[in-house]
């Protein structure tokens, strides 16, 4: 069963002071989980998770994980500004962008960042406008269906992202003949995988491609980035990735394939999101209206625009009913918000305990990619932001918005 990191006497206390509804983070599993993928990697002395910063653009997040020793992953102008804002800089600032903007590459080259290329036509853009650094990243799209143990995982071929490895081969040459000196790969090829094997593979294939760019460009490559799409159990019962297994996969993978290639110093670079995030977060809400007419539907306070993916992806989000976790989950519910979108919906057909009004729900998993995909439809306002800290204290990190917020854009 998932059980919220939160009790409900805790919570009371939280919206006592806060009204809901709020995304909530735990400051000591954010800690905790940073320090065990560390671990994880710790056999590779250059490695480095550098957190993608879409997931949960909040300073006081980025802080904590900065402390924790992470880079930070951008893909926008205002990451870039917010990473700055909070003390990133250099190589410590990771640049993952597509369709990349002209103020995005000047920006990222201002502040020192590594800039991972997304497309060959990008590296004749990037020298008109600041010049090729001596290190660049390139990433990489395979192509077709990436698979592993027979079973399709994603299809590369469809995505709008990275070079082809004919692209890398020529476009490795002509960034040394530009003056790159040290190259970076990259390659993103599924998401939230709930298998211990996926970083593994994809090492794997990234591995054989930096051992055959090295000879056939004579690049230096100097990092590994294998980017984000380790997976969370959003549903109970579902695995749960190890990630010690899967440290040990990828080292296997450089053992087998960078060493006896004279590529045993190449540092590894992670790009999470979702995995440092996820299981850290919670969206507190309240229900505060219920209908009876086809289906038994329970209103609450928070709707789509404070957590877009079961609305977008059909995604699947737990939810407990605080104080009620010994009661039988003998109702079935639609958990709705109040949008004039039929899709605003946290669960269709739950089994839940019975919800009586005032109730709270605690929809978990809401860490990453969450809060940041929020927007304004029907003129809704975003939630706050509030850090559970490790004393037990809390702090808002981000107030919710006002309808000052809202309007402050238009022009009467
Ligand atoms: C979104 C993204 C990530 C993080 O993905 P997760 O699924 O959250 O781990 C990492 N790198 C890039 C380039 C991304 O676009």
């Amino acid at each position: 069963m998932k059980k919220p990191f939160v009790t409900l006497d805790k919570l009371k206390e939280i919206t006592a002071r806060y009204p809901t509804p709020f995304h909530l983070y735990d400051e000591r599993g954010i800690r905790e989980n940073a320090r065990r993928l560390k671990q994880a990697f710790a056999w590779n002395p250059g490695y480095r998770e550098y957190f993608a910063v879409k997931a949960t653009p909040n300073p006081t997040i980025l802080k904590i994980l900065r402390e924790e020793g992470c880079g930070a992953d951008c893909s926008s102008l205002t990451e870039l500004m917010l990473v700055q804002e909070v003390g990133f800089s250099g190589s410590e600032i990771m640049f993952s962008s597509n369709e990349t903007p002209d103020e995005e590459f000047i920006l990222a080259h201002k502040l020192g960042a590594v800039i991972n290329l997304d497309d060959f036509t990008h590296i004749d853009i990037l020298k008109d406008l600041v010049g090729i650094p001596e290190t660049i990243s390139c990433r990489y799209n395979p192509g077709g269906k990436f698979s592993i143990s027979n079973s399709i995982m994603d299809s590369p071929g469809d995505a709008k992202y990275g070079f082809t490895k004919e692209q890398l081969i020529e476009g490795f040459t002509k960034l040394m003949g530009l003056g790159a000196k040290h190259f970076g790969l990259h390659a993103f090829l599924a998401s939230n995988t709930l298998t211990d094997k996926y970083y593994p593979a994809l090492a794997a294939v990234l591995f054989h491609l930096a051992a055959e760019l090295k000879e056939k460009t004579g690049a230096d490559i100097t990092f590994i980035n294998l980017s984000g799409g380790v997976g969370i159990p959003y549903r109970p019962g579902e695995h749960v990735n190890h990630i010690e297994a899967i440290g040990e996969g990828v080292r296997r993978a450089y053992e087998e394939i960078l060493v006896p290639s004279g590529m045993g110093n190449v540092a590894l670079y992670t790009e999470l999101g979702r995995y440092m995030l996820g299981p850290y977060g919670v969206l507190v809400t309240r229900a505060i209206r219920e209908k009876h007419i086809y289906k038994e539907y329970i209103g609450v306070d928070a709707c789509a625009v404070n957590l877009m993916r079961p609305a977008m992806y059909g995604a699947y989000h737990h939810i407990t009913v605080m104080g009620k976790e010994d009661e039988p989950a003998d109702h079935k519910y639609d958990v709705v918000g109040s949008l004039c979108e039929n899709n605003d919906k946290f669960a269709i057909d739950r089994m839940l305990p019975k919800v009586d009004m005032g109730d709270l729900l605690v929809i978990h998993d809401t860490g990453a990619h969450g809060y940041s995909m929020g927007y304004n439809y029907n003129g809704k306002l975003r939630s706050a932001e509030i850090l559970l800290r490790e004393d037990g204290s809390t702090q808002m990190i981000r107030r919710a918005e006002t309808p000052a917020d809202y309007f402050a854009t238009l022009r009467f």
